[in-house]
């Protein structure tokens, strides 16, 4: 499958791993835009948030057990943002789900 995640997943693009285990991988955005910006990946191919469902939500409540740990290790101490984007209108450039993870200063609201 032509999926630049499921490429990192398999080791056939590099990245900086900042967390693995067997259903979850975690590494630093190649165009960070904030001084922490980590990606956090199901191994599994799901193409975005829209596809989550009974048969593969568990994967995404690990990622969210997951991400408080990546946090600390990160030394996010003063809070983060979580963000997910979904399709064409969303901005979603990968077709992977992914969360991003930003931190490391005090995050404006930008809606759009
Ligand atoms: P999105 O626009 O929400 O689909 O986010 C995709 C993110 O993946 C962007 O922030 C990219 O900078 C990041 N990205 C794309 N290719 C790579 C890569 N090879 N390694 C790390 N991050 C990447
Ligand atoms: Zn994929």
């Amino acid at each position: 499958m032509d999926c630049i995640f499921c490429k990192i997943v398999a080791g056939d693009i590099p990245s900086t791993k900042v967390y693995e285990d067997d259903t979850v991988l975690a590494f630093r955005d190649i165009n960070p835009e904030a001084p922490t910006h980590v990606i956090v990946i199901p191994k599994e191919h799901i193409s975005s948030a829209n596809e989550i469902c009974e048969a593969n939500s568990a994967v995404v409540a690990h990622i969210f057990e997951v991400i408080p740990k990546i946090a600390a290790a990160e030394g996010l101490v003063d809070g983060y943002r979580i963000i997910t984007n979904i399709g064409e209108n969303g901005g979603q450039s990968v077709h992977h789900l992914h969360f991003h993870l930003l931190g490391g200063k005090k995050l404006t609201l930008k809606l759009a």
